[in-house]
């Protein structure tokens, strides 16, 4: 784009602008809603267990009243384990859910995700946010902290108005802009002062923070310190083209909110070099090198419980910073078989992202020119130490959050969520750190514990209805579910935990969310002579 071009176009819309001039259309928007009930005067869970986001352990049978989608009553029931003398019945509700039996959780909260990724026109018809969205839901998510807006600030405000008002169905959402002040993407941001100008503007138009990729440093200092007088909340993906100059724990002290993936933490612990072993003959653009060698990274960084270990822990504890680690989307990394034949691709790949994920060049997570033996286990040596640091940055009281950043890599959107969950537990969390991360801690990093998070009175109606204990499997809680015995048959079955997703009093039922995307994932796939995901039918 030309500078003059640029000038017609609105801050935060960009790198939409951009990209659709490049071929990669503005994904399409959600207009109205066809799922959901609700919302109701008086809605009434009956008699859950409850699991409410904090920490604290399961406690129940619970009734829990929602008045206008907001819990109003959270009341202790006669019934097993504990029946409380004279127990006044909870008055009848407009509508009511039987919970005996069912554990209820609050709605997740992904840190980390985008709302359609227009890069997957490169093949095909990328698929609407309505696929996105119902998948999310499907997994539970009732807020998405969308990093980026690459569809541009002004889809994402309309979006995120139309969630709000619950006209479409989909998750709260939160709008963070691409900061346009980098080298290798879009760059029209070359001074302090410009970024300041521009921060102001998306503020005013109703951005909710900023997502970085690095600047030069005093354009990032200066954008930080913006940020923080307007009350931006803020996300840095360290690329590595911009880390030398500042590491995660720079733009820590700078004010910066959160380092998201693993980015810019490894260079906060180097202590022998300043930059990353780069093999001599490496290229940025070529993303094999990017993604091979970034496995050799926490490697190359201080030790676990080293002087200089203790030392970065200790000073992001300090400025109170938060990490959203977003584990899944490099879990093909470490056993690319493994995520490509995941059960769910068969019937929730949408084609022109099915496509996508396999090697191309050009392709942004499409890397697998020659991935080997050798590539996944750095990786997971690589996991090893990163999950480490994050496990013991999270028993230190410092803020883990859960992010899923699915779209690329083959991760599809709430299938990458759950897995992140699963890889949260991996790395030393217990089932219900886990839950406190994918809830309480997210609303916090966004600002909104006051609103969601937790069960708790006067808190909006954001729950899950889970027919088996999430905590017992986070496998239960996958659209295909996790695999069983029937003993019936003595063959296998597959069980699903998550039945219904309430996002502000209005319930969703997850099947029917479910059988949507199937179908909708079916029509993309029509008429086509590629070969299916070859993955076998889940339902077998
Ligand atoms: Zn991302």
């Amino acid at each position: 784009m030309t500078s003059q071009e640029i000038s017609a176009v609105l801050p935060g819309d960009e790198m939409a602008q951009t990209r659709a001039k490049m071929g990669q259309p503005i994904v399409t928007a959600a207009t109205s809603r066809d799922r959901g009930e609700g919302p109701w005067k008086r809605l009434i869970l009956r008699g859950a267990t409850v699991i409410d986001g904090t920490g604290a352990p399961p406690i129940g049978p619970t009734d829990i009243v929602v008045t206008d989608g907001r819990i109003s009553l959270l009341k202790k029931i006669g019934g097993t384990p504990a029946k409380p003398k004279g127990a006044v019945p909870t008055e009848p509700g407009d509508h009511e859910i039987d919970c005996h039996g069912k554990w209820v959780t609050p709605g997740f909260i992904d840190c980390h995700a985008h709302a359609g990724v227009a890069y997957h026109a490169a093949n095909g018809w990328v698929p609407p946010v309505d696929y996105v969205y119902k998948l999310w839901l499907a997994h539970g998510v009732t807020t998405v902290r969308e990093m980026g807006s690459f569809n541009g600030l002004t889809w994402m405000l309309d979006q995120k108005k139309l969630s709000d008002e619950n006209r479409i169905a989909a998750p709260r959402l939160l709008t963070y802009c691409y900061f346009p002040a980098v080298n290798d993407m879009l760059k029209l941001i070359h001074t302090p002062d410009a970024g300041r100008v521009w921060l102001r503007q998306v503020k005013e138009r109703g951005a909710d923070g900023i997502k970085f990729f690095g600047a030069p440093p005093a354009i990032m200092e200066a954008a930080l310190d913006e940020c923080r007088k307007l009350g931006l909340r803020s996300g840095c993906h360290h690329a590595q083209m911009a880390v030398t100059r500042m590491n995660a724990l720079t733009s820590a002290k700078w004010g910066l909110t959160s380092a998201e993936h693993y980015y810019g933490l490894p260079e906060a612990l180097f202590e022998d070099r300043i930059v990353q072993s780069f093999p001599l003959d490496y290229n940025y653009n070529d993303e094999y090198f990017r993604f091979s060698v970034s496995g050799q990274m926490f490697r190359q960084g201080a030790t676990p419980g080293s002087k200089k270990w203790n030392e970065a822990l200790d000073q992001f504890l300090e400025l109170g910073f938060t990490f959203v680690p977003t584990f899944t989307i490099y879990d093909a990394n470490r056993d690319l078989m493994r995520a490509r034949q995941a059960d769910w691709h068969q019937q929730y790949a949408w084609k022109s992202m099915w496509k996508y994920f396999a090697p191309q060049r050009g392709g942004h997570g499409s890397y697998w020119y020659r991935w080997s033996t050798q590539n996944e286990i750095e990786w997971k040596e690589n996991y090893r130490l990163w999950m480490a640091f994050i496990n013991e940055y999270k028993n230190r009281g410092g803020r883990v959050c859960t992010g899923s950043d699915s779209g690329f890599i083959y991760q599809i959107f709430g299938f990458g969520y759950i897995r992140e969950l699963e890889l949260l537990q991996e790395a030393g969390f217990h089932p219900l750190e886990v839950i406190r991360s994918a809830t309480s801690q997210g609303a916090a990093l966004c600002g909104l514990e006051d609103e969601i998070g937790t069960i708790e009175v006067g808190k909006r109606a954001d729950l899950l209805v889970h027919d088996h204990n999430p905590l017992e499997d986070f496998k239960l809680l996958y659209g295909t579910g996790a695999m069983r015995l029937d003993e019936g048959t003595n063959g296998p079955k597959f069980v699903r935990g998550l039945k219904l997703t309430i996002k502000d009093g209005i319930v969703y039922d997850t099947a029917e969310l479910l059988a949507d995307v199937r179908k909708m994932v079916e029509e993309s796939w029509a008429d086509d002579d590629v070969e299916r995901p070859s993955t076998r039918d889940p339902a077998a």
